[in-house]
């Protein structure tokens, strides 16, 4: 019987230093900076990012967004998807290796792990030993970290859909509702089996990014590569010996390349999906080769046609600009100009306008012929606004209701709005007609277009 199943290996990532490394660390204090403190930032009298689902409201600082801003989220998503395909294409898997949540947060994880346990060989002597009081201590210890950093994640997620500092005093007061305890708990759950357990094998076997990231490379596109030419024949070797005599490239053999890597691949074997570029091959054999005394680049950023052209890492660059990349940049830059205009542009107001179903058209006790429409304003400013109403497109049009509203603070208002015409002065039929809504005060106009009508 031959097993179609096999067993993943734990993987236990050596810790590196290097420049790679050390921008890895940036990025996961950038991102986590942002992440953990953003919900707690005020914008007037609330909170400055906020998704409010329930009243269908995203606030972002002083913008406030209504299901009908969707395009700004569509146009935001177009820009992300194209940034993602413009720095694939420049330097391969980038956001992999450096920026990806499951790459952060593995990263913290790991770096609990490394405090509690020690490094690569102290974790796999702790894991292969026997059951001890230490043993478990460890592991305990590195568990309640775990859990308790991931509750704290999920905290913080479900503080971006309801306020955060009412959701805190909720929980210390254990008067969470049902769906807020569900979220904080299945995200942190989330972030506690991919980053704690799931690791490489969440790049490896779920994410479909790896699976469609070659179609974007291509030989001028910057990955993590293994000088064959450079490092072959490998071989270990004392530091003094002459390579030339014993026939032997520059790589020593020692494997550590191998050891840092979070996926457990070995780049020399060449380019693998599983690589997620985040160079930690790099800077280790970089600390080799110093201790070698041989330059350092063995394992390196490069692309396919430096390394079969040999060229400089001037040459390198230059060709990094490409048509490609500059098309790239040129259509991503016209997008987000475009949405930054059309947000500077955004009238701080909506309005819809829908006839009043139930009424066709009716003749009024003073004789004049009304329709009946049902008007919405959404006041997308942080301040009361009054809008005055009116409206055109017919002999004697009026409006007979209310031509002032009042609408709170980032809030919508349903208004009946009756409009009647003298009677007899126009056709029977359907007319087109606007409503003008004006914000008093600015020079904030929408006109929205409705239809009158006359019966026979
Ligand atoms: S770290 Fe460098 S020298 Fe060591 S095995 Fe890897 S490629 Fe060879
Ligand atoms: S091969 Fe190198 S760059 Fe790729 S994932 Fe492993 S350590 Fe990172």
């Amino acid at each position: 019987m031959v097993s179609l199943y096999a067993a993943s290996k734990k993987i236990y990532p050596r810790s590196v230093e290097g420049i790679f490394a050390y921008w890895r660390w940036i990025f996961v204090v950038l991102t986590q900076l942002v992440f953990y403190c953003l919900p707690w930032f005020e914008w007037g009298s609330r909170q400055a990012v906020l998704f409010d689902l329930g009243a269908r409201r995203f606030y972002i600082f002083g913008l406030v967004l209504y299901p009908q801003d969707f395009i700004y989220l569509t146009g935001l998503l177009v820009i992300s998807a194209l940034a993602l395909f413009l720095f694939t294409a420049v330097a391969g898997r980038l956001w992999c290796g450096f920026a990806c949540p499951q790459t952060v947060y593995t990263e913290i994880f790991l770096w609990i792990e490394r405090k509690i346990e020690g490094d690569r060989s102290a974790r796999m002597r702790l894991d292969d030993g026997d059951f001890s009081l230490e043993k478990l201590v460890k592991k305990w210890y590195k568990h309640l970290i775990w859990i308790f950093f991931s509750i704290w994640t999920g905290f913080t997620f479900v503080g971006y859909f309801t306020p955060i500092r009412e959701l805190a005093m909720e929980f210390f007061l254990t008067r969470m509702s049902s769906w807020e305890l569900f979220w904080v708990f299945f995200y942190g759950f989330a972030t506690y089996g991919n980053a704690g357990f799931m690791r490489e094998q969440v790049c490896k076997y779920m994410c479909p990014y790896a699976r469609f990231q070659s179609a974007m490379f291509d030989a001028d596109t910057l990955i993590v590569t293994y000088d064959t030419e450079r490092g072959e024949p490998r071989g270990p070797r004392s530091k003094k010996a002459d390579v030339a005599l014993e026939n032997l490239g520059a790589c020593v053999d020692c494997t550590l390349c191998v050891q840092v890597c979070p996926t457990g691949i070995d780049i020399r074997n060449g380019l693998q999906y599983e690589c997620i570029g985040c160079g930690a091959c790099a800077d280790v054999c970089d600390t080799v080769m110093d201790k070698m005394g041989y330059p350092r680049g063995l394992v390196r950023f490069s692309t396919q046609n430096a390394m079969d052209n040999k060229w400089t890492p001037q040459q390198t660059w230059k060709r990094l600009m490409r048509p490609r990349i500059q098309i790239y940049t040129m259509i991503l830059g016209a997008i987000v100009i475009a949405l930054l205009v059309s947000l500077g542009l955004r009238t701080p107001f909506k309005v819809d306008v829908v006839r009043d179903r139930s009424t066709l058209s009716r003749i009024t006790e003073y004789g004049t012929l009304e329709n009946v429409y049902r008007l919405q304003i959404m006041n997308a400013t942080e301040h009361a606004q009054t809008y005055k109403l009116s409206t055109r497109g017919l002999p004697g049009l009026k409006i007979t209701t209310e031509k002032e509203i009042l609408v709170e603070a980032a809030q919508a208002r349903w208004v009946v709005l009756r409009a009647d015409i003298p009677y007899g002065s126009s056709e029977a039929g359907s007319h087109k007609i606007q409503f003008e809504i004006a914000a008093q005060g600015t020079d904030d106009v929408v006109v929205e277009k409705s239809v009158f009508i006359v019966p026979r």
